[in-house]
């Protein structure tokens, strides 16, 4: 078997050949292992539920992002519920 040409080599190789710093694949991906490898690529759609306090769509087991309700207790207070004025007034 040739031996692998190093770094050093690849530098001053014929100038048509693919620069010495760029990655080049020892064999071709066939068409199956490139599809077996991406049937792990799709993402899930997301399952949103119904906010039972506002209704807008949430995350499920996720605190809503709309009123900050989570099974029917509020766990997040809102922006518009503080009073950032206090001090300034
Ligand atoms: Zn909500």
């Amino acid at each position: 078997m040739k031996p692998r040409p190093d770094a050093a080599d690849l530098r001053t190789m014929a100038p048509n050949t693919k620069a010495p710093d760029m990655a080049v694949q020892q064999n071709k991906v066939s068409k199956s292992r490139r599809n077996n490898r991406r049937s792990h690529d799709s993402l899930t759609a997301a399952n949103p539920n119904e906010c039972t306090n506002c209704g807008e769509l949430k995350r499920p087991h996720h605190v809503c992002s709309a009123c900050g309700h989570y099974a029917d207790k509020e766990v997040v207070a809102q922006n518009d519920e503080i009073d950032l004025d206090e001090d300034a007034a």
